[in-house]
């Protein structure tokens, strides 16, 4: 469960990031916010696994204020919780399935990964996710020798790697055409189903927000201003 209670974040410019967020999101959901670029999203995303820190506030993941957190505590937090990029963040010049193995880099350790010394089940593990995002047969292409959409299931196979709680994606589809869009998004729906992962993303367009939601937040100028199941959107907005 993620918890944020009267969460702010002030830039250090003194642009208001998040403004007094009080949201509660249950485990098993599939959550999309959705408002204009500068509403907050990404702010509000980076905020669950502290890539950027909140100025006042709580802010509860399994019950545990995260804004504690430092040194051993965030590098768990940042394995319990698995980021997708609007940018896919592969590394270009390796191949698919070292990508993937990067997953598992805050369960072994950066030595093992250094002199590449997965273990078999990592490797297993690595394969598995790939083949449940159907790009197995690129193992041993280049990432920047893929698609944008190829691009983006293989950092979802990377997160699947990670074995996460949760996972956030921040506008992971903003670089990908209207089909392929969609193709990204039921993957991340189904593993929401199937793993029972939490997973909250951000997305532009109210219309995909529609589709695959269980729950939509609305953001503006840093606050929510909109928080219901999809059924509710029309008759509010
Ligand atoms: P969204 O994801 O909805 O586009 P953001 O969370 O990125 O919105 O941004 C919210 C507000 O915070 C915007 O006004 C943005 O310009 C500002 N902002 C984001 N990151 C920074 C930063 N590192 N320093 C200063 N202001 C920032
Ligand atoms: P998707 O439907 O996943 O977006 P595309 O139709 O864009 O895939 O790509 C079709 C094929 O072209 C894929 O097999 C992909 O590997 C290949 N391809 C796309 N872009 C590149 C590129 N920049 N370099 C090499 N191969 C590419």
């Amino acid at each position: 469960m993620i918890e944020f209670k009267d969460v702010s974040l002030v830039y250090p410019n003194g642009t208001q990031g998040l403004k007094d967020v009080n949201v509660t999101i249950k485990d098993g959901e599939f959550v999309v916010i959705v408002g204009l670029s500068g509403a907050g999203k990404s702010t509000f995303i980076r905020s669950i696994n502290r890539i950027v820190t909140p100025t006042s506030g709580a802010l509860l993941v399994d019950e545990e204020d995260i804004l504690k957190y430092k040194g051993k505590d965030l590098r768990r937090l940042r394995t319990k919780v698995g980021m997708i990029f609007q940018n896919y963040n592969l590394v270009k010049r390796s191949n698919v399935m070292k990508n993937v193995l990067a997953g598992r880099l805050g369960h072994t350790g950066t030595f093992r990964s250094i002199v590449n010394l997965f273990s078999k089940e990592d490797r297993a593990l690595a394969f598995e996710s790939l083949r449940r995002v159907n790009i197995e047969e690129k193992l041993y292409n280049r990432a920047d020798e893929l698609s944008g959409g190829q691009q983006q299931r293989v950092s979802i196979a990377r997160v699947l790697t990670q074995k996460p709680n949760y996972i956030l994606a921040d506008e992971p589809v903003a670089s990908l055409d209207p089909p392929t869009s969609h193709q990204v998004m039921s993957y991340l729906k189904k593993i929401n189903r199937e793993d029972k992962i939490t997973t909250i993303v951000n997305l532009h367009f109210i219309d995909m927000a529609m589709e695959y939601a269980d729950r939509i937040i609305g953001m503006r100028a840093g606050e929510v201003v909109f928080d219901g199941p999809v059924s509710q959107v029309n008759e509010k907005t």
